[in-house]
């Protein structure tokens, strides 16, 4: 075992050392609310340093949570990243690579492997969903272990059909079992493509200097062509698309809201996460799916009772929501669930941070385009399509991916690709053990890139 290895089992069993608050104080489960808000660019946020203000209801929820300003998603595709935040894994292990309509596999619990939903079901939580477009309805998978379950018959609704849904739903399990706790999870969708917000949104936000400045700094393209050819303007995006957010901003206060009228807060934890990022016409692309960090990068907010608010800076996944959230749960009965994780508990005393990792495989399965996988570290982020493809960025120096430093930091490339490899080998093992993904989850340039570098099948067996 190398000694990285060993730190991130290490890292496994110290999971019980955080400061969570346990179990509401009438001795009953706390309730989670989970909110994911679809192609929200974490820099799009106040609470994330945007200057137009478009989140003034997100930004209240973050002064009062524990605030990410380091976390990434393992791919900016919707039902792969929702996989990997409801069960705690990397697409590699549970093999979802695209959304199901684009040639992706559908969600497939297995003994090994299953989501929140069944674990918090199997503890006696009431479990409801209700999600906002067709990445996440029933064909989808992601309906397994819920016991209600609400998706649109569109392909896509608006955000206050869903949150009013949910909150009928909330405001009836509450009168009729009120002592049962619950896990509810809404999914807003509306600031993906198309952007065209609720007429009174829609003027919220004109491009001007701030905008320039913004557009300038970033390196942005003044249009950019969507899969298919369509162009699309970048200014005219962002208008659109903050007006999106400032919509779905209020969507989120009437979720809150609710909370507070029923009077649950002291025993509910609130956790809001955004699935992906969107382009926008960064590195001249408009949508999602590749591993820039406009399109990786998540909000991610944790507010639950006891929990002091702060900004953390340690690199985090989504994949980390899930053992952090069962830390603060305490839920003894969930012991042989937690085997599954490949997140930590990120709240731990002892966490520090550890490499972050991302892939385009919707861009591969959907297009045909090549598969690049990038991995964070420190101040570091490659980009790795196979030994001869890797750029490398310094995200301290040049925070928005604009210049590739590879020729002049060879050791690095070598360092991060090594980290990305033993990454890779980790979970073939852990893929073959959980039983979801299909047999074949790495692409054939990739198994190749580990069987020159003397990666072989014993070892993963390691
Ligand atoms: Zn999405």
């Amino acid at each position: 075992m190398s000694h990285r290895q060993f730190v991130f089992l290490a890292g496994l069993f110290l999971c019980s050392c955080g400061d969570g608050p346990g179990t509401a104080s009438d001795g009953t489960g706390q309730n989670v609310v989970l909110i994911t808000v679809d192609t929200l660019r974490a820099d799009h946020l106040g609470c994330y340093g945007y200057f137009r203000p478009t989140s003034p209801r997100i930004d209240a929820l973050a002064s009062e949570s524990v605030l990410f300003e380091n976390c990434t998603v393992p791919m900016a595709t919707t039902l792969p990243s929702h996989v990997s935040i409801l069960t705690g894994t990397w697409p590699i292990e549970h093999g979802v690579l695209a959304n199901v309509a684009h040639g992706g596999m559908a969600y497939k619990p297995t003994n090994a492997l299953t989501s929140l939903s069944q674990a918090l079901t199997d503890c006696d939580y009431a479990t409801a969903a209700f999600v906002s477009a067709k990445p996440l309805r029933l064909n989808s998978g992601i309906d397994k272990g819920f016991s209600h379950f609400d998706d649109p018959n569109a392909p896509q609704r608006r955000g206050a059909v869903t949150a009013d849904r949910a909150i009928k739903w909330l405001a009836q399990h509450l009168r009729e079992k009120n002592e049962q706790p619950f896990f509810l999870w809404v999914h807003l969708f509306d600031p993906h493509d198309p952007f065209d917000p609720p007429s009174e949104y829609s003027s919220a936000f004109k491009a001007g200097a701030g905008l320039e400045a913004y557009l300038q700094e970033r390196g942005f393209s003044d249009a950019s062509a969507r899969p298919g050819g369509r162009m699309v303007k970048t200014r005219e995006s962002h208008d659109g698309y903050d007006g999106e957010i400032l919509y779905t901003d209020e969507q989120v206060g009437h979720l809150l809201d609710e909370l507070d009228r029923q009077g649950i807060r002291e025993r509910t934890i609130v956790s809001l996460i955004t699935d992906h990022g969107e382009g926008l016409g960064q590195h001249a692309e408009p949508g999602h799916g590749l591993i820039w960090d406009e399109q990786v990068r998540s909000a991610w907010l944790l507010r639950a009772p006891g929990l002091s608010a702060r900004r953390v800076t340690a690199r985090v996944s989504t994949v980390d929501f899930l053992p952090t959230l069962l830390e603060l749960l305490q839920l003894p009965e969930l012991g042989a669930f937690r085997e599954q994780l490949s997140g930590v508990d990120v709240l731990a005393a002892s966490f520090r941070g550890r490499p972050q990792f991302s892939q385009s495989s919707a861009r591969l399965v959907e297009h045909g385009q090549p598969l690049v996988h990038s991995v964070s570290q420190g101040p570091w982020k490659l980009h790795w399509q196979d030994q001869e493809h890797r750029t490398l960025y310094n995200l301290e120096t040049d925070p928005f991916e604009l210049k590739d430093v590879a020729a002049s930091h060879p050791e690095r490339v070598e360092e991060l690709q090594e980290i990305l490899l033993e990454h890779f080998v980790r979970l073939q093992a852990r893929s073959a053990k959980l039983g979801a993904a299909e047999e074949i989850v790495l692409d054939p340039s990739t198994l190749k890139a580990l069987q020159d570098l003397g990666y072989t099948g014993a070892e993963q067996d390691d």
